[in-house]
């Protein structure tokens, strides 16, 4: 009888080519890049070597782009900064004489490569995905195995649809029960990574488990495995379901007809086997998870909104005492501090940890509450996401309340398009790092979900949403 095996080992084994010492090679089934993969363009032209299966690698305008609705609007001409605006043309210039799939600037398919691309199928269970970006793990949540590689490792995978990788260990990090009141899939993918730690994954594939993972939609289980790299995991799957099928069902490199009923029959046997051995498991209980924000430069820092700023005196060793330390005073804190205190200046609802409608909904819910009194930005994750709101009438609800709604990209979740904060400035951001300078140099970033961030606007510090929405603040 064959031996029960995680969800992970299941795909694994369907895509091992060789195996050399600790070393496997794995058949990529898809491959995604981005405006960053401009030297893996550069090799292949100094070195005379092809793409080897052009069909399978999918690039995406996103890091770059302006998401100032005026400049996108006059096109990429119309990019002020030169460098920016090269960045944007030379991905288009390589995609397009590469002859592989390309969703620039002007598309109305153009998103954020970990949303546009489960948008058009491209991300669907069973496969091994690669790309060149580190929250590749978002695709994870249709149940593949999806994580982010390196320049030479890109480089490989165009010429060979293949990666060397070791194998990683298993973790299952089970949260059963409901979520609480204004209690999002962000504030659990904060709650695990302040249980387990920012480097607790590491060397480690994990799986999300349990009813709190089951009833969650599609756009939610990617925010939870969006954020795996976060905990150091090298990827982040939760088993393919009924709400799996129905998400994937119908788009465009989905399979279809025949080939599809017998996608779906082998989807059904992925999930890992009922007795299955986990190398670590984790448990988490939903009731427990508050609405949750992060202090320090870290996503581990995160802590329920009715917690204080803690002190050095308190850390467990001398380490976590100058860790400590050190990130109160690039954040400017004080230990001891409400965490509900803390003034913000900007906010960002975006990124592909949060920019999907059900993000846009749930921060215009609280939108609708009150005026932003602080610079709040919308930026959609994708063309089609944009366009879905704004037949919602989303857009209005934010323009309406003071919000700023922007076109689709990575903006302020990574600064490299020009959308910054300033030296010093604070910002309650959706995204996936609250790193130092991450969203701009000197820049501070407190991680939130959207509803929170959509509060912090209104409020002008960090705030628990269940008071806007209840009514007492
Ligand atoms: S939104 Fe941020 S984390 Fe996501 S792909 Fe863009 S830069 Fe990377």
């Amino acid at each position: 009888m064959a031996s029960s095996k995680t969800m992970f080992e299941k795909i694994w084994d369907q895509h091992v080519i060789t195996q050399e010492e600790d070393e496997t090679l794995l058949y990529v089934d898809r491959c995604l890049i981005h405006e960053g993969s401009r030297h893996t363009f550069d090799r292949l032209e100094r070195e005379g070597r092809t793409i080897a299966e052009p069909d399978k690698v999918f690039s995406f305008s996103d890091h770059y782009v302006p998401t100032d609705p005026k400049i996108r609007d006059a096109g990429v001409d119309a990019i002020p900064d030169e460098k920016i605006r090269g960045m944007v043309k030379l991905l288009a210039k390589n995609s397009t004489d590469s002859n592989i799939h390309f969703y620039g600037i002007d598309d109305p398919k153009q998103g954020i490569l970990h949303v546009a691309g489960p948008e058009l199928g491209v991300s669907i269970p069973g496969i091994l995905l690669v790309g060149a970006d580190s929250h590749t793990s978002t695709h994870g949540a249709l149940g593949n195995i999806s994580f982010g590689a390196g320049a030479s490792e890109i480089f490989h995978i165009m010429v060979t649809q293949t990666i060397w990788q070791r194998k990683p260990k298993t973790m299952r990090i089970t949260v059963d029960g409901e979520l609480g009141f204004g209690v999002h899939a962000k504030d659990v993918i904060l709650a695990i990574i302040a249980k387990i730690g920012h480097g607790g994954g590491a060397g480690h594939a994990l799986e999300y488990a349990g009813s709190a993972f089951r009833n969650m939609t599609m756009e939610q289980r990617m925010t939870v495995s969006n954020m795996s790299i976060e905990a150091g995991g090298r990827a982040g799957l939760i088993a393919p379901d009924e709400t799996t099928f129905e998400y994937v069902e119908g788009r465009e490199f989905a399979p279809k007809g025949k080939q599809w009923d017998a996608a779906v029959a082998n989807w059904k046997t992925l999930p890992s086997d009922d007795d299955a051995v986990f190398d670590t498991e984790v448990s988490l209980d939903a009731a427990d998870i508050a609405p949750t924000v992060t202090w320090g430069t870290n996503p581990e820092t995160a802590v329920p909104i009715t917690a204080h700023v803690p002190s050095p005196n308190d850390a467990p060793s001398a380490d976590k005492k100058a860790e400590i330390e050190d990130m109160l005073e690039y954040m400017e804190l004080k230990p001891g501090m409400a965490v509900a205190d803390i003034p913000i200046d900007k906010v960002f609802i975006g990124s592909c940890t949060n920019s999907r409608i059900e993000d846009l909904r749930a921060a215009a819910e609280v939108a609708k509450h009150g005026k932003a009194k602080i610079p709040a930005w919308i930026v959609p994750g994708s063309v089609s996401i944009k366009n879905q709101a704004e037949a919602e009438g989303l857009d209005k609800i934010f323009e309406q309340s003071g919000f700023e709604w922007r076109a689709p990209g990575c903006s302020l979740c990574t600064a490299l398009n020009g959308d910054k904060l300033q030296p010093g400035e604070r910002s309650a951001s959706t995204s996936n790092r609250n790193f130092k300078g991450r969203q701009g140099r000197g820049g501070r970033t407190h991680l939130v979900s959207p509803a929170m961030a959509a509060a912090a606007a209104i409020k002008g510090t960090l705030t628990d949403v269940r008071t806007i929405l209840r009514g007492d603040a």
